[in-house]
């Protein structure tokens, strides 16, 4: 085999993958995932290690794999990745556009040797938290960067509650579609904490049933309000309350949990409003949805302008989506039901004092796209309602607050925010959120700050797997 080309990923077929909401990506075989490995170059500089978020070792894992030593693999793993599972299928690996393979050909395929590493190595491993600290924390927002943080901070000793709206732990994982990740993957890495000292509060809201600084009056320390960005973005259109109008969020999990409310109409003429990876999710989902039926996706813009990840546009294209450019929303048609949606037609205008190029709608350009059901999905922002106002968050552009001080701290001593734009950017929010407050806390109680020890209870640092002669540099 060329070093320079990849092992090829076996995908499901356009024809079975509409038809059916299951995964699309199949898994290496034990040879093949061993054959990939040994196209890592193991860089003495891994710009794979620095381009991930939360710095796994992935030249550590691939090497590994290559050579045939999975349980090693799977120990280095998740010594830095709690959520692996989850990962080594969502991940939108950012690892491998930095792989120096990218030049010469065609990446190293990082995020499938991490799942090979996973199903073929030993990855029931069971998480230990040193020597505990009498510090409780409070974690409000059970997402990636809020179970991320909790995970961190119980591994170095700390008690932590995690409070939770939903009824279930995740955040947004949960409205990854099916035929990206598996219904229990999220469960299967979840096992792995069960020593560790974390209590789950779910259904449970702040701002309504508690807020930050009560829970600082009940003798948390510290708490980090890592609460996502879930509520809907609204068009502000006629017609948006119609049944049969959606926002992105709450029909992606009604697809996951409670399909069947949702296949009670015919719903063959489906269109999305929206150009990213949400509306894209969306989008394929729809097309699953309607037995694959006639799906529009209709953007304001064109599509160099599109926010999704190609493997999402590409994703959308072999599936059948139709992609429909410069049109913007004018109103939502129908009486006791969507029938249909009214567009303009747009086109670039002069160039903005920032130098972007502006919008501008066509006069008498109106036309009607006949559907039955439309989905919203412009973007989502959070829901602070009930927060004291002192807190002082910022939000984020794509929507979650943040802290407004260094190390993540709000205007509220002990109070700290944070969230990210992806699983892995979360995770890796959540995991310097937890370290920014692990220091917080040693500082107030007199002691020095340390490193995060292995979660395995193993030496500190953690002791290098045989036969991998380990980082020659250090995140
Ligand atoms: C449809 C979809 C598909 C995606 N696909 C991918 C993918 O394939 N790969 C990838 O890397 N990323 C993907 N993402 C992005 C990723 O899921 C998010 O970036 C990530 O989940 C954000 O993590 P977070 O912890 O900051 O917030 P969230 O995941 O939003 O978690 C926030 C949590 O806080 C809870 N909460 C909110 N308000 C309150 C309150 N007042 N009180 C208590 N709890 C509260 C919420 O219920 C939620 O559980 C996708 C996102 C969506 C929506």
């Amino acid at each position: 085999m060329d070093r320079y080309e990849r092992v090829p990923i076996e995908e499901e077929s356009r024809e079975e993958r509409v038809k059916k909401f299951a995964l699309i990506d199949q898994p290496y075989t034990l040879e093949e995932a061993m054959i990939e490995g040994q196209r890592c170059l193991e860089c003495a500089m891994p710009y794979c290690i620095q381009g991930c978020p939360i710095t796994q070792d992935c030249r550590g894992y691939n090497v590994l794999v290559g050579q045939g030593k999975f349980d090693e693999a799977a120990r280095l793993t998740l010594r830095d990745n709690p959520l692996a599972t989850v990962l080594c299928k969502t991940c939108y690996h950012f690892c491998e556009d930095d792989c120096i393979m990218t030049g010469r050909g065609v990446p190293i395929a990082i995020r499938h040797l991490k799942r090979a590493a996973l199903e073929f190595g030993k990855s029931d491993l069971l998480y230990v938290p040193s020597k505990r600290k009498d510090e409780r924390v409070a974690v409000i927002g059970a997402g990636p960067a809020g179970l991320m943080a909790a995970w961190d901070l119980a591994v170095r000793g700390h008690s932590v509650t995690v409070f939770e709206n939903e009824p279930f732990l995740g955040g947004q994982i949960n409205t990854i579609p099916r035929y990206h990740l598996d219904p229990d993957d999220l469960d299967t890495d979840l096992a792995r904490w069960r020593n560790l000292d974390i209590t789950y509060v779910v259904g449970k809201r702040a701002g309504t049933d508690y807020t930050p600084k009560s829970l600082l009056e009940e003798g948390y320390e510290a708490v980090l309000v890592s609460i996502g960005a879930s509520k809907a973005r609204e068009l502000g259109i006629p017609g948006e309350n119609l049944p049969g109008v959606y926002h992105a969020l709450p029909f992606l999990l009604a697809m996951n949990k409670r399909p069947e409310g949702l296949f009670g109409r015919t719903n063959r003429r489906i269109v999305v409003i929206g150009a990213g990876d949400v509306a894209l999710d969306a989008a394929r989902s729809a097309r699953r949805l309607s037995g694959g039926g006639d799906v529009q996706l209709v953007y304001r813009r064109g599509p160099e302008d599109m926010k999704a990840t190609e493997e999402e546009k590409m994703g959308g294209r072999i599936e059948g989506v139709q992609y429909v450019f410069f049109r913007s929303p004018k109103e939502i048609l129908g009486t006791d039901h969507v029938e249909g949606l009214v567009v303009e037609r747009t086109e670039h205008g002069p160039l903005d004092a920032k130098g972007r190029r502006t919008l501008v709608t066509v006069p008498n350009s109106e036309e009607t796209i006949e559907c039955d059901m439309v989905i919203v999905a412009v973007g989502e922002v959070a829901d602070v309602s009930g927060f004291d106002p002192d807190y002082g968050f910022k939000f984020a552009s794509m929507g979650w607050p943040e802290g407004t001080r260094e190390g993540w701290m709000t205007d509220v001593e002990g109070v700290f925010a944070t969230g990210g734009r992806s699983v892995v950017h979360a995770m890796g929010a959540g995991e310097r959120a937890a370290a920014a407050i692990d220091a917080y806390l040693a500082k107030k109680h007199g002691r020095a700050p340390e490193p995060r020890p292995d979660p395995f209870g193993g030496p500190n640092p953690p002791e290098l797997p045989s036969g991998y002669g380990g980082p020659t540099w250090t995140p």
